[in-house]
């Protein structure tokens, strides 16, 4: 008898249909001997549709995380928690919905961004023994002053895993719309090739940089308390056994060292500002930075280039932050360039319609020529690169939003992440 937490998200629990195919999927689990914890995110586009609803009501409130907005959201998670309950107990099955709150998930106070903190496992344990199949809502928890919170986008994996390593389960099982961790997105990239297994490096990178397949945090929790963690489809057939199904997350390299690149991913939600021909007498990048860092404003590539052929030198400086920061970080700077007559107003421009490509390996560790490869792949489809960022594993390109799909295809290729 093995202990699962099974994880369903949006489309998995996306109509009553769809909800009692699960409840059918969870019966077979539990028909085989073993004991299930479920933890379900929202019907799909439940959750956007709440922040549409805030956003109506009050058009600053869906980009600003505030305690309301989290009590909104996390709404979706009880109704898909409860009816599949309902399905669960109307097939005669012993089950029993619980928020957060009733199964003692305490978080930070960070609303729309909080930290689990603790779980109460005995909680759990106690339905466990009782023979119950118990259903926990994903993405939500409570801060120390009793206020709802909710754990970012994509919430219920981390959920998941938080469970599973506060009662030791033998398994989390992330049930998705696709049959696991492919090479890169395979909506992207119909040739995208389903990965059996992915070093948790390799997977916290992809999660990282735009793969939503997992929630950043889930993977790095996983990695921290050893949970066994599969990516598997809750669309296919459950008579087969589940330890073959999926991609596995492994903790082991050695079995992955001859793989170059593990991943391609990709992700809109950045956004670039840049200074051109700014000179280095009345502009500094730092202090650029710091207005930002004092909003708490994230920045992630940066790139600076100084021209010291002229007299009067002058630099390019360029950097992304996320989409949600760009308003607020286009107010801040217009703000600097007015408060600096010596910069122009037309020396700072920011896009929003830009894309990050990353090409993810541990490979890339002991091999060279990654770099250029990527460079000259793009430069043949005639795709201008804005920004580059590297680090040991990874390495990420900036470019027109509108070349998204045709620069991962054509990395995808050269990579041979097909074969
Ligand atoms: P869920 O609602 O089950 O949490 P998500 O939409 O959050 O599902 O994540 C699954 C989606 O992640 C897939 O439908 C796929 O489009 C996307 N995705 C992005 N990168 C990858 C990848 N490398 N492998 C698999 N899926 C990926
Ligand atoms: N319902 C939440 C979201 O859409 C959490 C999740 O699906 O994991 O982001
Ligand atoms: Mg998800």
């Amino acid at each position: 008898m093995a202990l699962f937490v099974q994880k369903y998200g949006g489309t998995s629990v996306g109509s009553i249909e769809r909800i009692n195919a699960v409840a059918d999927r969870i019966i077979h689990t539990v028909q085989q001997g073993h004991q299930v914890v479920v933890v379900v995110s929202a019907m799909s586009g439940e959750t956007n549709r709440l922040i549409n609803l805030a956003h109506q009501v009050a058009p600053d409130s869906a980009s600003s995380a505030s305690r309301e907005l989290d009590v909104l959201m996390s709404s979706g998670e009880q109704v898909s928690a409860s009816l599949l309950s309902i399905a669960l107990v109307s097939r005669g099955f012993s089950a029993i919905s619980l928020l957060a709150d009733q199964v003692g998930i305490r978080t930070t106070s960070a609303f729309g961004k909080a930290r689990i903190v603790s779980i109460q496992a005995d909680i759990l344990r106690e339905h466990l023994q009782h023979g119950r199949i118990v259903i926990a809502a994903g993405f939500q928890g409570r801060d120390e002053e009793n206020n709802i919170t909710t754990l970012g986008r994509g919430g219920t994996d981390t959920s998941a895993v938080a469970i599973a390593a506060a009662i030791n389960a033998d398994e989390c099982q992330i049930f998705t719309d696709v049959e696991g961790v492919y090479t890169t997105d395979p909506r992207l990239e119909p040739n995208a090739k389903l990965l059996k297994t992915i070093a948790f490096e390799e997977m916290i990178e992809l999660a990282s940089l735009g793969a939503k397949v997992l929630q950043k945090r889930s993977v790095e929790l996983a990695g921290r308390f050893n949970v066994k963690l599969r990516v598997l489809s809750s669309f296919i057939p459950f008579n087969k056994d589940t330890s073959d199904q999926g991609t596995l997350i492994t903790y082991e390299e050695s079995e992955l060292e001859e793989l170059l690149i593990s991943g391609i991913a990709a992700t809109k939600d950045e956004a670039m500002i840049s200074f051109s021909n700014v000179s280095v007498d009345f502009f500094s990048g730092a202090d650029v930075l710091s207005l930002l860092s004092d909003k708490s404003i994230e920045v992630d590539m940066i790139n600076q280039s100084l021209d010291s052929k002229l007299d009067n030198k002058e630099i390019d400086f360029a950097f992304t932050v996320g989409l949600d920061d760009f308003k607020a970080t286009m107010s801040l700077l217009r703000q600097y360039v007015e408060k600096n007559e010596n910069i122009c107003s037309e020396s700072m421009q920011g896009s929003e319609t830009v894309a990050k490509i990353s090409v993810v390996g541990i490979g890339m560790r002991t091999h060279a020529g990654v770099a250029s490869k990527v460079l000259s792949t793009l430069a043949k489809e005639h795709i201008p690169v804005l920004l580059i960022s590297t680090s040991e594993i990874k390495i990420s390109v900036l470019i027109d939003q509108r070349y998204t799909e045709l620069g991962v295809r054509a990395l995808h290729n050269a990579f041979e992440l097909h074969m």
